[in-house]
């Protein structure tokens, strides 16, 4: 009895916390994305193939969720993009009181999306709400089809979903055809883009749906003030 009341309270402290968050994100006119998978889906590739098309034409950050390394954040710094890293140290998800800490620490804090790489992880993640504007999920073909329909809170709350590893198809028994069968039921208005981090596959329609995103957010700020 006493666990329970006190995760709900968890729950509503964070609640606060991202209800904060998306005031100061709103107030800068910037698009957040909370970016979530499971370990291995290629979620950093596919962001570093991202930012490489992102760049010159929009302004960006990015904050890294991480069990313990500094390891993706460094790849993210490499592409010349200011990286905040948050080692959860064993927590398997972030949350929103790590998002205004880490937000405090970019070095500028204007700008025009902001990436959040959560935590490799497809249960938690979805449950904690961070003040981002919405939350993306990538899921590789080589993870199988079993994902959607075992975690399906994770596919119902994302606004897009990101099908990776498209190269690796032919090499796997995955079947798109029954993906999108499941995600029917699960989440049917969600955008779905097939990508490769890797090859670069499909990014252009990716690209293009995220920049309209993120002019969108602009227009709703300019309306707002
Ligand atoms: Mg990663
Ligand atoms: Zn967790």
């Amino acid at each position: 009895m006493v666990q329970v009341r006190m995760e709900a309270n968890i729950l509503g402290a964070n609640e606060l916390l991202a209800r904060k968050n998306r005031a100061v994100f709103a107030g800068r006119g910037m698009l957040v994305v909370n970016l979530m998978s499971s370990p291995g889906s290629g979620k950093t590739t596919l962001l570093e193939k991202t930012i490489d098309h992102l760049q010159g034409q929009i302004t960006l950050g990015v904050i890294e969720g991480d069990l313990y390394t500094d390891q993706d954040a460094r790849r993210i710094e490499e592409k010349g993009v200011q990286v905040v890293q948050i080692n959860t140290e064993g927590a398997c998800h972030l949350d929103a009181g790590m998002i205004s800490k880490a937000y405090e620490n970019l070095s500028d804090r204007e700008m025009d999306l902001l990436f959040i790489e959560n935590v490799g992880n497809l249960v938690c993640p979805a449950e904690f709400d961070l003040g981002e504007d919405f939350k993306a999920v990538v899921m590789s073909v080589a993870e199988g089809n079993d994902k959607p329909l075992k975690y399906p809170l994770i596919f119902r709350e994302a606004k897009v979903i990101l099908l990776n590893k498209m190269d690796l198809l032919p090499y796997t028994d995955f079947s798109l055809e029954r993906f999108g069968h499941d995600l029917e039921q699960i989440n049917p208005t969600a955008p779905v883009f097939k990508v490769s981090g890797r090859t670069g596959e499909g990014m252009a329609e990716w690209i293009e749906w995220l920049l309209g995103e993120v002019k969108g957010k602009r227009a709703e700020n300019i309306k707002a003030f």
